[in-house]
């Protein structure tokens, strides 16, 4: 079986009537590079840099962080690399950062940390710029919630693009920047965050916990931790018809990309990049490759008409069942 699905390692994600996406992976070292090389990954769909930040008691260093992003930047080259920016708190405990909250979740996290941390956050921006020079990089970040937020980032990362260039530190003047849309609030402004960034990746398993308000690590309510609620379909679907319109494209690179029940209403809802565990890649590749664009339109659209997440996933499941 996973013979048969290397040989799709070096195929274009194709649709049968010519619809092109990417199929990028997710990682959170730099070693797992190896592993998206072998399963085909079109890119680096998210970096989760948070992790750098676990290991050594330097890993916080500019130094540390740059050799860690250009080693990523510069093997994947010339395809892309999405870093995202530091997202502590939350499920994401990293300790001696100072975050000790009884409601985590709604707390002190990623970008919020980072706007009331900007010692640490220049410190990354810095090594992102300093390795933006060895491939193709994009920055993302995390948990962004409204227009303010968003400015308050990017006005933070101009005014640390000012500094490098006064110290004639080279890179990319023409870095991508995108923001991930996780938060329910962001979602509904998509139109608006559409006009301020290169790209949208959305977060499901935030958006999803969000949405529903269910915990995404709590077993007790696991069972209403559903990406077919009708609820975060249709945010799902908004999200990318606002992205569109501002023509910028969108990545989803939540857990749900990389199960394959899910490939084809997500690429039927018009989604432009999938990123997942590079082991998934290949599988999802296959599916794609073996269904139209038109029909996976015309499965969204059914789906879309549904109303409860049971009703729906019986359905993928019988349309999957009936062509696979
Ligand atoms: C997400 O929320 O879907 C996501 C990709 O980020 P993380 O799982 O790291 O919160
Ligand atoms: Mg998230």
């Amino acid at each position: 079986h996973e013979a048969e699905l290397l040989k799709m390692v070096d195929l274009p994600t194709v649709m049968k009537d010519g619809h092109k996406l990417s199929l990028q992976a997710n990682i959170q070292t730099d070693g797992e590079v190896d592993a998206a090389k072998r399963y085909g990954a079109g890119g680096i769909g998210l970096f989760r840099s948070e992790f750098l930040f676990m290991d050594t008691n330097d890993s916080a260093s500019e130094e540390h962080q740059f050799n860690a992003y250009r080693k990523v930047v510069e093997s994947m080259a010339p395809k892309p690399v999405t870093i995202r920016t530091i997202d502590v708190g939350g499920d994401k405990i990293v300790k001696g950062m100072g975050i000790d909250e009884k409601n985590p979740i709604l707390g002190w996290r990623a970008v919020r940390f980072c706007l009331s941390r900007k010692d640490i956050f220049t410190i990354q921006l810095r090594a992102l710029l300093r390795s933006s020079v060895y491939g193709k990089l994009q920055i993302m970040f995390p948990m962004i919630s409204g227009v303010e937020e968003l400015d308050a980032v990017l006005h933070l990362f101009e005014h640390v693009k000012e500094e490098c260039r006064a110290e004639h530190i080279p890179f990319d003047p023409d870095i991508k920047v995108g923001t991930m849309i996780e938060v329910p609030s962001a979602a509904m402004c998509a139109d608006i965050l559409a006009k301020k960034v290169d790209f949208f990746s959305i977060g499901t398993n935030d958006l999803i916990q969000y949405t529903i308000a269910v915990d995404r690590g709590n077993e007790k309510i696991a069972y209403l931790y559903q990406p077919m609620h009708p609820g975060v379909l249709r945010s799902i679907r908004m999200i990318i018809e606002k992205a569109h319109q501002e023509n910028i494209p969108v990545s989803l690179c939540g857990e749900m990309a990389a199960d394959p029940l899910y490939s084809v209403l997500l690429a039927g809802l018009g989604l432009d990049e999938f990123s997942m565990g590079p082991q998934s890649i290949l599988q999802v590749r296959k599916i794609l490759r073996e269904v139209s664009y038109q029909e996976a339109k015309q499965l969204a659209e059914a789906v879309m008409q549904m109303d409860s997440y049971l009703t729906i996933t019986t359905y993928i499941r019988e349309w999957m069942h009936d062509r696979f």
